[in-house]
């Protein structure tokens, strides 16, 4: 159960080749079994240097060229992305642990982001008149200018979603990118930047570093244009100081503790059923899972009931085939934050209604999907994020107070509300402060429509991907406004007090007429 067939020497080192390192190397873990997947190239911050260099010589050619011309790379890419998907995602489950239709599910992410932007792109970039100062004499026109190089920090968890999903938009807006994934989950990544080469990319326009994060990462930070980053809250604020440093720009995606509202006229065996995969995909590893579930007390019982059914129902166990609903956690570190999560609620008195234990028998760092009631404020669990399978479920009297303990949070991510009623649900939503609310689902819905903004509040993050903003934020807005005819300075006979009357009463007139 080490490695999976797709994974051959001759594909290793390709993808080892694509990284831009010196002679310095590291090892990561095949999670299902914790023994060795693969030694990979370590970088330094002089590589880090190098590779931003590189791309930037490439960049002033890439931006150069139509987006017509950009966009046909991407075309390529989105047909060889489904066409390889299967051996993408063993590399993502053996680099993760993750369930197989996790993996299928996080390979949609970056193809449904391409196709959006490949039919939203030309519009967005394309030059666009703006009212100039005065109609017919002073004209104005808006240009989108790619920011340079991108650094694009990812994290392990969703590893080729999150780099993939945030630099192709980087691509397409015509910067180059320096990619540092994650250092355990670096092979889909880089098999992502090798499908994007295979498409036609210029060489050198993505480079990818490895290794440590406060020194690779820290360099990319310290380096580029403008930072995309995802990962924990701890990080994603020490990034913002550095780029803040430098006044370069930055977009964060960070932790969530994310609540789920069930109405009282919920359908609670729907509602279940939706909730197991809303909590325990990607065995909880997940920005945008629900950690915390505010059920209407008049069902709670029976919601209860249903819901810790159906989570004792997934299916959990390694392997490279569709068989488990549920992988493993990635990372002994991640074990053990979840066990410590669940064994201080049971101490102080939490109740597990299923789960709560290690699964040695399936793999190292396997645990079950775990359910628990009677959560207090004292138990770890209650407020700091578990980031595993572990759920907590909490009675409510009214859907005020169902509103207010939802906010009761210092994160902003993702939430969801369950109801028949459509106009009821909508309205408790749009009450919660998350930057994506989903209605009768948890979190595909609104992490599925690519149109529309998505990322977090507060602790959560700044920025957004995905919509109009997932583009134009790896660009600077440029103003050129011409003057046609000589306005603004007065002819040399006509006293400056005239000249004012003047110009306030122009001011007065195109106030009137809607001018500005
Ligand atoms: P980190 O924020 O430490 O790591 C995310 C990425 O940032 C990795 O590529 C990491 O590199 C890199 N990195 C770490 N430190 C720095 C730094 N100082 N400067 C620049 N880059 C850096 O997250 P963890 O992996 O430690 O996970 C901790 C917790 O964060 C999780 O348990 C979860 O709560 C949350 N999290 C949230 C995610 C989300 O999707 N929003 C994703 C992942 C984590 P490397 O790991 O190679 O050192």
């Amino acid at each position: 159960m080490s490695r999976p067939a797709a994974l051959t020497d001759t594909l290793l080192d390709q993808l080892r080749s694509r990284v831009q390192a010196g002679d310095g190397t590291y090892t990561t873990v095949a999670v299902f079994s914790g023994g060795e997947l693969a030694t990979m190239p370590e970088s330094t911050a002089g590589d880090v240097r190098t590779a931003y260099e590189r791309a930037a010589r490439a960049q002033h050619l890439w931006a150069r060229q139509p987006v017509e011309a950009r966009l046909a790379v991407f075309h390529r890419f989105h047909a060889l992305l489904l066409k390889e998907r299967e051996v993408l995602a063993d590399l993502l489950q053996a680099e993760t642990g993750k369930a197989r239709r996790d993996a299928f599910e996080e390979l949609s992410e970056p193809a449904l982001v391409t196709s959006y932007y490949l039919r939203t792109a030309a519009k967005l970039l394309r030059p666009k008149k703006r009212a100039g100062l005065m109609p017919g004499a002073i004209t104005a026109t808006e240009l989108r200018r790619p920011k340079g190089v991108v650094g694009i920090i990812s994290p392990w968890n969703y590893p080729f979603a999150l780099a993939l999903g945030d630099l192709i938009p980087a691509l397409v807006a015509g910067n180059g990118v320096v990619l540092k994934p994650d250092s355990q989950t670096a092979l889909s990544p880089l098999f992502g930047a090798d499908l994007l080469y295979r498409a036609g990319l210029p060489a050198d326009l993505l480079q990818v570093v490895l290794g440590d994060g406060p020194t690779v990462g820290g360099a990319v930070v310290d380096t580029c244009d403008y930072v995309g980053f995802t990962g924990s809250s701890r990080t994603g604020k020490e990034i913002a100081r550095r780029a803040g440093e430098r006044l370069v720009g930055c977009s964060l995606e960070l932790g969530g503790k994310n609540p789920m509202i069930v109405l009282d006229d919920a359908d609670l065996e729907k509602t279940a059923a939706t909730a197991v995969r809303g909590c325990f995909a990607n065995a909880g590893q997940l920005c945008l899972s629900m950690e915390r579930i505010y059920v209407a007390d008049a069902i709670f019982d029976r919601f209860a009931e249903a819901f810790a059914v159906a989570a004792g129902r997934l299916r959990q166990g390694p392997g490279y085939d569709y068989a488990a609903d549920l992988g493993s956690l990635t990372s002994q570190r991640a074990l053990k934050t979840v066990s410590e999560h669940v064994d201080d609620a049971r101490t102080k008195g939490a109740t597990v209604l299923t789960g709560g234990r290690p699964r040695p028998d399936l793999g190292p760092y396997f645990y079950e999907p775990t359910v628990l009631t009677d959560v207090t404020s004292d138990m770890l669990c209650h407020k700091a994020e578990t980031f595993g399978p572990v759920v907590a479920l909490y009675p409510y009297r009214t859907e005020d107070e169902a509103v207010e303990l939802a906010n009761d949070t210092e994160y902003g991510l993702n939430a969801s509300v369950f109801g028949r009623d459509l106009v009821r649900a909508k309205q408790v939503a749009a009450r919660l402060r998350a930057g994506t609310v989903n209605v009768n689902d948890c979190y595909a819905s609104a992490f599925g429509s690519t149109d529309a903004p998505m990322g977090g509040m507060g602790a959560s993050g700044l920025g957004r991907r995905h919509g109009a903003e997932g583009l134009l934020r790896y660009t600077e807005g440029q103003a050129v406004a011409t003057q046609r005819v000589r306005l603004l300075d007065p002819p040399s006979w006509l006293p400056y007090a005239w000249h004012s009357r003047f110009l306030a009463m122009t001011l007065r007139l195109m106030k009137k007429a809607r001018l500005r």
